[in-house]
Order: C-alpha cells, then sequence, then structure tokens
C-alpha cells in the first residue's frame, strides 16, 4: 500500500480531526520539501497560504478549511497555495475525502498537485491576450476594457478625463531607411518616454503599429492637459541613439474630452482620432484638442471605403497562395489562399490595411464569397491539370460572414460549381469568430462540416478560450498562431505551450499545423513535438498563382537544411 501510495506523483497527505498529519506521501515530501518526520503532526492549515494579487503570500488562520477537509468540500480555490520548508509558496490544486469508520469521520484524505507549470502558461497566455509584445504595453484589447473603466469612473465621481492618440511623424521612413530593427527599437523608447511623463492615476497603451492611446483622469481644468501632453511631445522629439546613428523623430497628438466630446468609447476615439490628424496636418509636432469641424479621419475612410466598393468590379483583388507543407513527406499538401488588393496608386496592399473597413462596411460578404468562389476554381484548374490531385485549399472567413445568413448556401453553391470535393476544402475561422456568436456560428459550421467541408481554427492559442470548450465545435484542424511558433527554442513558455497543444490535438484527433515558421531551430522543435504539417516564410511566403503551380511542378519540398528566411520578407507593402 506504501509502494502505492508513494508512486504517484500526485501529493497525499492524511489528516486526523484535528487538522495535523497523520500521514504524507513521498511525493507530498518532495513537493513540499520537508520530511515526514518534519511533517508528521503538523497542523494542515500551516502548510497552506493565499496569493495576494500583489504577488505576497498569506497564511492561513481560518480553521473552517480543516472542516471542509474533513466532509470532503475542500476543493481548490485560484489563489491558494502550500509553503515550502524555506517559505517560498507553489500554487495547488487538491481535492479532499473524508475517512470514515463506522459511519464516524476519523480524518480526511488530501491530494494535490503543484500547477506552477500551468499556472504559468495561462498568466502568459493571458499576458499574450492583453499585451503588445514588442513594448510590453497594453493592447488594444485591454485598453478599450480600461477606458470603459475610466468612463465608468469619471461619471461617478462628476469629473472630465482626456483621451489622447498620439501617432510618430513619418513613422514608415525609419522602417524603411533603417531596417524594421531599428523601428522596433524606436518604439519600445518611445513607450518608456510616453510612460515616464504620466501620473499615476493615468493609463497607456499601443493601438496600432505607432499609434499609443493616453488616457488621462482626474481632470480640473484643461491646462492640466497640455501640460502633460506638451511634455509627452517634448520627451519624443528628443535624439535617439540608435547604434550608428542619432536619429530625431516627431508625433502629433489628437485629444477628447469626455463628456464635452462624447460620452461613448467609439465617439472619443473618433474624435481623438480626427483632432490627431488635424495636428498632422498643421505640420506635425503637435497636438489639437478636438471640434466638430474636424472629420479629415472620416474622410480619409470614406474614401478608403470608396475605393474598396469599386475594386470588387474592377478586378483589382487577387489571391495569394501560401504552401502548407507536410512534416513526413516534406511535400506540400494544401494552400491558403489570402487576399491582397492591387490599388491602381498604392501597389498590392496587405489585408490588414483593408479587411477591417470591409467587415465594418459589410463589403466582406460579396468579397469573401469571391475569394470562396477563386479558391475553389484555382483549386479545381489545379486538380484537373494533374496537379495535386489531392491538394486543399484554406480560405479565411471572418465574423460578420457567419453573422448574416447565407453562409452555408454560399460554400454549398461554391463547390457544386466547381465540382471539387468537399474535403478538399477547408474554412479558417478565429477563436474569436466562434465567441462573437455562438448560437448562430456552431450551427453554421455544423452545416458546413456536414457537407464534408473541412473547419480548421486559425491563429490558434492567441483567443483564450479553452480546448474543452472547442471540443463541442466540429474542428478538423487547429493552426498553432505564429506567436508562439516565433520564439520557439528561445522562450520556455512558448515552447511548452506548443507542445500542449500538439499533444492535446492529437488527443482529440485533430490535425495541427504551426503557422510562421521561419528558421530550421523552429521546424525541427515542431517536428520532435509531433506537429503534422508547418506553413511559413522558411518554406515559402504567400506567393502569385503562378509561382505556386512552378513549385507544384517542381515538386518542391521541405528540406531540413533550408536557408533561414529574412523574418521581414513580405508580398506587399503595407500602406501605413
Ligand atoms: P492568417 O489567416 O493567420 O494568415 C497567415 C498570415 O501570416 C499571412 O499574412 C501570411 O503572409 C503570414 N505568414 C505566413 N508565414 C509567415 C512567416 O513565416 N512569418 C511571418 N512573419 N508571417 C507569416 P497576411 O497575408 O498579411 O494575412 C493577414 C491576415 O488577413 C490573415 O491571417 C487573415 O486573418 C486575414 N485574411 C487574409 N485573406 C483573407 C480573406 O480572404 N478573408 C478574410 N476574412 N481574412 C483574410
Ligand atoms: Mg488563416
Ligand atoms: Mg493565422
Amino acid at each position: 500500500m506504501q509502494l502505492i501510495l508513494d508512486s504517484t506523483d500526485k501529493g497525499i497527505i492524511c489528516i486526523d480531526t484535528a487538522g495535523k498529519c497523520t500521514f504524507v506521501n513521498q511525493s507530498a515530501q518532495k513537493m513540499l520539501e520537508r520530511t515526514e518526520k518534519e511533517l508528521l503532526g503538523k497542523e494542515i492549515i500551516k502548510l497552506m497560504c493565499q496569493a495576494k494579487p500583489d504577488g505576497q503570500c498569506l497564511p492561513l488562520h481560518d480553521s473552517r478549511i480543516c472542516s471542509l477537509f474533513l466532509t470532503g468540500q475542500g476543493c481548490t480555490v485560484d489563489d491558494e497555495q502550500m509553503y515550502r520548508e524555506n517559505g517560498s509558496s507553489f500554487p495547488v490544486e487538491y481535492s479532499s475525502y473524508p475517512i470514515k469508520n463506522n459511519g464516524n469521520i476519523e480524518g480526511a484524505v488530501i491530494t494535490f498537485s503543484d500547477i506552477s507549470e500551468r499556472k504559468r502558461a495561462e498568466n502568459r497566455l493571458y499576458h499574450l491576450a492583453n499585451y503588445d509584445d514588442l513594448t510590453e504595453l497594453p493592447n488594444r484589447h485591454l485598453f478599450l476594457d480600461r477606458l470603459r473603466q475610466a468612463i465608468t469612473r469619471t461619471k461617478r465621481h462628476k469629473n472630465q478625463m482626456a483621451l489622447v492618440v498620439l501617432d510618430l511623424d513619418q513613422f514608415k521612413k525609419i522602417n524603411e531607411t533603417l531596417g524594421h530593427e531599428a523601428g522596433d527599437h524606436v518604439l519600445q523608447e518611445v513607450s518608456l518616454r510616453l510612460s515616464d511623463c504620466l501620473r499615476k492615476c493615468d493609463s497607456i497603451a499601443r493601438l496600432s503599429s505607432d499609434i499609443f492611446a493616453i488616457i488621462l483622469e482626474n481632470i480640473t481644468k484643461t491646462d492640466d492637459i497640455h501640460q502633460i501632453v506638451k511634455k509627452l511631445l517634448e520627451n519624443i522629439s528628443k535624439p535617439f541613439h540608435l547604434t550608428n546613428h542619432e536619429i530625431y523623430i516627431t508625433s502629433s497628438a489628437g485629444i477628447s474630452i469626455y463628456p464635452t466630446d462624447g460620452t461613448e468609447i467609439s465617439i472619443l476615439q473618433r474624435n481623438a482620432e480626427a483632432a490627431m490628424y488635424k495636428a498632422k496636418e498643421e505640420g506635425r509636432n503637435s497636438y489639437q484638442f478636438y471640434k466638430i469641424e474636424m472629420n479629415e479621419k472620416s474622410y480619409q475612410r470614406m474614401m478608403l471605403e470608396n475605393s474598396l466598393r469599386l475594386a470588387l468590379d474592377r478586378d483589382e483583388f487577387l489571391l495569394h497562395y501560401q504552401p502548407q507543407v507536410d512534416l513526413k513527406t516534406g511535400k506540400i499538401f494544401g494552400a491558403e489562399a489570402l487576399l491582397r488588393w492591387q490599388h491602381p496608386k498604392l501597389g498590392l496592399v496587405s489585408p490588414a490595411d483593408f479587411i477591417p473597413t470591409l467587415e465594418e462596411t459589410d463589403l466582406i460578404i460579396p468579397v469573401g464569397k469571391w475569394v470562396l468562389k477563386t479558391a475553389c476554381q484555382q483549386a479545381k484548374n489545379w486538380h484537373s491539370n494533374g496537379l495535386g490531385k489531392d491538394l486543399r485549399i484554406s480560405v479565411n472567413l471572418s465574423s460578420r460572414q457567419f453573422v448574416r445568413p447565407g453562409i452555408v448556401d454560399t460554400i454549398r453553391k461554391v463547390i457544386q460549381d466547381a465540382v471539387i470535393s468537399p474535403h478538399l476544402l477547408e474554412v479558417e475561422i478565429t477563436e474569436s469568430t466562434i465567441m462573437h456568436n455562438i448560437q448562430v456560428t456552431i450551427e453554421s459550421l455544423k452545416a458546413i462540416s456536414a457537407m464534408g467541408v473541412r473547419v480548421a481554427i486559425d491563429d490558434f492559442g492567441i483567443g483564450y478560450s479553452s480546448l474543452a470548450y472547442l471540443k463541442r465545435f466540429p474542428i478538423d484542424t487547429l493552426k498553432i498562431d505564429r506567436a508562439f511558433i516565433r520564439d520557439l527554442t528561445i522562450d520556455p513558455d512558448d515552447e511548452a505551450i506548443t507542445s500542449l497543444i500538439v499533444a492535446m490535438a492529437r488527443s482529440l484527433k485533430l490535425s495541427v499545423i504551426a503557422e510562421g515558421v521561419e528558421t530550421n531551430k523552429q521546424l525541427l522543435f515542431l517536428k520532435d513535438t509531433g506537429c503534422d504539417h508547418i506553413q511559413g516564410f522558411l518554406f515559402s511566403k504567400p506567393v502569385p498563382e503562378d509561382k505556386f503551380i512552378k513549385l507544384l511542378q517542381d515538386d518542391h519540398r521541405l528540406s531540413f537544411e533550408i536557408e533561414e528566411k529574412n523574418s521581414q520578407e513580405r508580398d506587399y507593402c503595407p500602406i501605413s
């Protein structure tokens, strides 16, 4: 019996009715870093503590814990931990069962495990979902949450607050002339300089590439805002020392005030942005408070919207194809169709720059249909020409396509018209698309899946939803997000998360593909982990149709000695 209890990796402790330890197995001794002698007779609550949000641990005094153990109701609370001999502690998950003799409770058995690894992975996931990787500042998601809270507080205290949107002037030039590494360095330094100017009650976030947002709470007079924003701009205009270079940059800021300029998040944001564009127009390195007549930004958006409306008729959209490779054979087994816009003046535009507008204007419905149709017909052509008979085509769908009725019929028709086997089409959706409107999405996904079309979860891992939950959906493939792949072989947490996703996917019999593979090291790690498929610049960036056909014709295969590719390599020039 002792042997069995000692061979499990779970900690096991028995207590008597006074809560004193009467038995500890070897795993428990190891985890608590104490000998059996030190533990026997010790009160269980003296081994436990509670973690506070600031990271400190407080001893437990509540003797009710012991009676909960004795009735078998002891269960894990999020912040409970156990002490080691040296005073350090670790998070635990535990359960308890009463020990009964003729119906009388004589003690309890408590089993527990150290969940430090899992907690670390959870924290990492939380960080990824809420913070910007480059600057460590809150991202747009967390920012919106903070803005919401700030508005509620300001409303309650009948105060004023300001939203500042700040954009670096001509930042694109730094990236173009000095490279992205220099650009990244400047962004990190800017984040520090901005944070330095703020008071304790203010908060800052990076909204996108070179746009930052700052919330100034507890504003009693406008002069306070002038002082802070002047300081922000001054700090940025000081020289930046890069290797071999000293550069100067400036920034422009726009300010909207709650409640004068708006009481809703979207309006405050839009007005601060309009003011920021006005500041740029006025000659940069300056700031502007919002005024009603500022509608520059909405004008720009209207222009983008108008040209997007014409783009479909003018045949300006095209698809690029990125090969997906089987790690066992090294062969291309599929392609992801990625939308590009050939703008008459701007050149090839990235989807990141126009898909949000397509979604906001519902233009994503006709354009999405066009993508599905073109991709399926393309796949049919390849099959008919004897190129990759079983080549699979993946198409991205956005959440708006699920909110509007008709997606199932569209897919059915597209497959029929192209005369391809449904299992050769895979639709990619993100976790947030599912969560956006669970009921409608799940019904559509079930119908799509029943047709035989495959379903993949794109950018998996950053959406903060559990796989156990996703199990309820008809899913065939998980695409591990690039954020985890990028730091493989550098960041042990990302390695742990990737291995975990691969293992879980395998146990649920899902196919798994790693996105954004750029180096041989990442490739080898993924191969060792048992990942099935990869997609990334290491093998090929997304390419136009003719280049993709060439890859197929040449039977281009994955070699484990491929030269590493430059991670900045892209097939379009970003417009912002
Ligand atoms: P996604 O579906 O996750 O597509 C993968 C993105 O990762 C592509 O960016 C691809 O170029 C990029 N990528 C692939 N391998 C690597 C690599 O090794 N390193 C790096 N740094 N990047 C890599 P792209 O083409 O800019 O597309 C961005 C996103 O736009 C897509 O992300 C997808 O969410 C969306 N998108 C593209 N086409 C469509 C479409 O037809 N419909 C919808 N709704 N969304 C689309
Ligand atoms: Mg995708
Ligand atoms: Mg992706």
